[in-house]
Formats: structure tokens, sequence, C-alpha cells
């Protein structure tokens, strides 16, 4: 079988290609196919229905059954912004440290820090049922961004610090960030999902 990872952003892919080593299936991205299929918009307002859609039009678009997720920042000081607008809140094609730059200057008089990513997995096959499945780290927002030897995490990482870790998520090596991270999570209940464990 072959299974697609529905997402255009690397970093995910990355993830996904390490997360769901060892199934059954041959994983592909997009970048594979030809044509390579469109990232379907993110129009709705929750993560799941995001996740939903999106994995169900690419699973339609490619004849593929998909794994495809929504995810985003919260921070509690901005009332739980970025939130699911994530990708667009700092413009969605700056880079990453113009983002999360001006994330940190937004917070310079913020009376806290505490924040959360949130990450809901979605497994669609092709005209067939959709299922969902949520992750969350908490943690806070880091003073400055700080990044690990090993390089590994992308976007919101370096300044997101990890609930009693005091490390960012970029400080962590590939395996911890998995075991902890919100998509980390959100994978872990897929994988039981597909190897026929109750919910
Ligand atoms: P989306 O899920 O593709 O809509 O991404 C939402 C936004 O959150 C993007 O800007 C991502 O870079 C960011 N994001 C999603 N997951 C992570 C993560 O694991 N670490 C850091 N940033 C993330």
């Amino acid at each position: 079988m072959r299974l697609l990872i529905g997402s255009s952003n690397p970093g995910k892919v990355v993830e996904y290609r390490r997360m769901l080593a060892g199934l059954e299936a041959v994983l592909v991205s997009p970048d594979q196919l030809r044509p390579v299929p469109e990232e379907p918009a993110e129009e709705h307002a929750t993560y799941a229905e995001n996740a939903a859609a999106k994995a169900a039009a690419y699973a339609a678009a490619t004849g593929l059954p998909t794994v495809a997720d929504d995810s985003g920042l919260e921070v509690d000081a901005l009332g739980g912004a970025p939130g699911v607008r994530s990708r667009r809140y700092f413009g969605e094609h700056a880079p990453a440290e113009e983002r999360n730059a001006k994330l940190l200057a937004l917070m310079e008089e913020a009376p806290q820090r505490s924040a959360r990513f949130v990450c809901v997995v979605a497994l669609a096959y092709p005209g067939g049922p959709t299922e969902t499945f949520e992750g969350i780290v908490r943690g806070e927002i880091a003073a400055t961004p700080r990044h690990g030897d090993e390089g590994s995490g992308f976007g919101y990482d370096p300044v997101f610090i990890v609930g009693g870790d005091g490390r960012t998520m970029a400080e962590l090596s590939p395996d911890e960030k998995d075991s902890v991270s919100h998509r980390g999570l959100a994978v872990a209940k897929l994988r039981a999902h597909l190897a026929g464990e109750p919910r």
C-alpha cells in the first residue's frame, strides 16, 4: 500500500517519514507524484475540520490513502493566537525567523508566557471515512530563539520551551521531539488505530 503524506511543508514531511517508519506502507509525498497535487486550502475554523478536509481532498485527487494535519501555536497572553491561523498570522511566506521575531515582539510586555502546540492528524481513504487524532503539548514562549546542534525542528520550534524541560523544541533531538510533540502524540494515536487497538 502507498500512503500519501499530505503536506507541502518539508519540515512536516521529514517528521512523518520518521514517525511512520516501520509501517507496512510505502510513504510518498506530494512532490513525488505527477502531476503534483496542489495543497488544499485551510479555510475552516477548527484544526480538525482543516485536517480532515485536507486529507480527504488529497485522497480524492490522488486515489491514495492520505495522512494530513493541521497544527498551530496557541499563546495564552495573545488570547490563543496565532492558533488555527498560525500559518498565515505573521505572513504565510515570511521566513520562520521573521515570524518568530514578530511573535517575540508581541510578547515583550506579556504578563505570562504560557502556550501550547496543537495538532490534529487526519487519515482519509479515497471515497471512504476520515478519522482524526489530536495531540497537545504545553510549554512557554522563550525570551529569544534557541536552536539545537542537530538543527531539528522548524517553524515556531526555536521559540517554544517544552513544559518541564527548559529546552526549546528546536533543541530536542528528532526522537525527543517526536516523543513529546503535539504531532508525535497525535501520530501515536494514529499508529494505535492502524494497529487495531481500541481508542
Ligand atoms: P499548518 O498546520 O500547515 O497550518 O501550520 C501551522 C503553522 O504552525 C505553520 O506556520 C507551521 O510552521 C507551524 N507549525 C506547525 N507545526 C509545528 C511544529 O511542530 N513546530 C513548529 N512550528 C509548527
